[in-house]
């Protein structure tokens, strides 16, 4: 057997580096080690989280869609890495390797910010996705006993593409879940809190008025210019207008920043990285050790001093170019052009039906950008699995994905 290649995390990144290197035939001995025994779509938690994705149709099973003669599948979860003596600790077993690709994803950031280890959601698995799912029927239900009007009140903090497509579907969904609940829909409060003068910060200030109208339309309380202080179990304490308020709800998602993995972060000393995020070469390369690849979430990636926003495009784009890099060394090219980032813009969901965004420095929204946003996801799906894959687990415009 040749080289051991051995790539942690399945997420976009990792999951792309396998599949390209399996489409290249690449002659190694590669092992994918991933927590869980299924691929889930970061992108599409929020939809977990409000039970409009069933989990059932959202995990894709790694063993079903990976050639397991070309590439092996452990399910484990990575303990510790340690890159001087070339291997990883998982829960349960240790693994050697001649080449790493570190895909292992984000983390939530707190920013130090009391209470909110303790008190908020986070979108930043699938497993936590089902505990807010879990969470949000829990209080649906409570409400009819307690009659406490923080059981229907969900606090969003931040306001970046996850909070938002998150606070827009559950206002999407609330009317269906009053009504199996039997509660007026009136009595359910969406408030999102951010910290910038606006909502959206990554579009431009039309983007940004559309996207406003459209949620406040939905019903949902935009306090932007507001920081959150503390997550309590009873709301969130923010000042806002120099004045410290308590917003009171027994649901609260913390969207507000993501950093890298624990597991970078914590648990391997040798690798120099910041806040779990690893800096890497324009090849992508780990700037301490020549046989570490670090893709998505995990590598601060920078083109001309800019540091690229972590997103699952720009994962996506360098689990093919880490694929193909490594394809081409196995057979012997050691020549390579570096890594560059096509951004192809960004839509944020809005609902099912509904979306704003960029797409090739378009600006897009309504009907038009839902089918765009579910265009980008299925494009992925195509990727990892062909058209069956698209029509098993596809996002479409008539079709629920519960
Ligand atoms: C709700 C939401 C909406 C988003 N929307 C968009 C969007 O519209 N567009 C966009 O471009 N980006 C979006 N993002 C960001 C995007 O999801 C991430 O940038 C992307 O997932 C990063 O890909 P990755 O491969 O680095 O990590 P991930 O996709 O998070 O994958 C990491 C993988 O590693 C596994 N793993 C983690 N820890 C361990 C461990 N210790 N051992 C073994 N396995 C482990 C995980 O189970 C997972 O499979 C969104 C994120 C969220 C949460």
């Amino acid at each position: 057997m040749g080289k051991k290649i051995l790539i942690v995390g399945g997420g976009y990144g990792g999951l792309n580096t396998a599949i390209r290197l399996q489409k290249r035939h690449a002659n190694a001995d590669i092992t994918l080690i991933s927590k869980h025994d299924y691929h889930y779509q970061t992108t599409l938690l929020h939809k977990v989280a409000v039970g409009t994705l069933s989990d059932r149709k959202a995990k894709i099973y790694y063993r079903d869609i990976l050639n397991l003669e070309k590439i092996k599948f452990i399910k484990d979860k990575v303990m510790e890495i340690h890159p001087k003596e070339n291997y990883v600790l998982g829960k349960l077993g240790k693994y050697s390797y001649d080449i790493l690709v570190i895909a292992l994803g984000f983390k939530p950031d707190d920013f130090g910010i009391p209470g909110v280890k303790e008190h908020a959601f986070k979108l930043s698995s699938f497993n936590a996705a089902i505990r807010l799912n879990h969470h949000i029927e829990r209080k649906l239900k409570d409400y009819h006993i307690k009659k406490d009007d923080a059981d229907l009140s969900f606090i969003v903090c931040g306001a970046g593409l996850t909070s938002i497509e998150f606070a827009a579907e559950l206002a999407n969904e609330r009317k269906k879940l009053c009504k199996y609940y039997g509660l007026d829909e009136n009595l359910v409060k969406i408030t999102v809190v951010g910290r910038n003068k606006n909502i959206l910060p990554v579009f431009d200030h039309k983007l940004i008025q559309k996207a406003t109208k459209k949620l406040e339309n939905m019903g949902i309380t935009l306090l932007t210019g507001a920081s959150v202080k503390e997550c309590k179990a009873d709301g969130v304490l923010i000042q806002h207008n120099d004045k410290e308020e308590l917003i009171r709800g027994h649901t609260i998602l913390w969207g507000s920043g993501v950093k890298g993995n624990d597991t970078v972060e914590y648990y391997s000393n040798d690798i120099q990285s910041h806040k779990g995020r690893i800096k890497v070469t324009p090849q992508l390369r780990s700037v301490d050790y020549d046989n570490i690849y670090v893709v998505g979430d995990c590598a601060i990636y920078a083109q001309r001093e800019v540091v690229f926003v972590p997103t699952a495009q720009l994962a996506t784009q360098m689990g093919d170019y880490i694929g193909n890099l490594l394809s081409d060394e196995l057979e012997g090219k050691t020549k390579h052009k570096d890594f560059k980032f096509i951004n192809r813009g960004s839509v944020c969901s809005i609902g099912h039906l509904d979306a704003v965004g960029v797409v090739f420095g378009r600006k897009i929204s309504g009907e038009f950008g839902a089918f765009m946003k579910n265009l980008i996801e299925n494009r992925w799906l195509f990727t990892i699995g062909g058209l069956g894959m698209i029509y098993r687990k596809g996002q479409f415009r008539y079709r629920r994905s519960d």
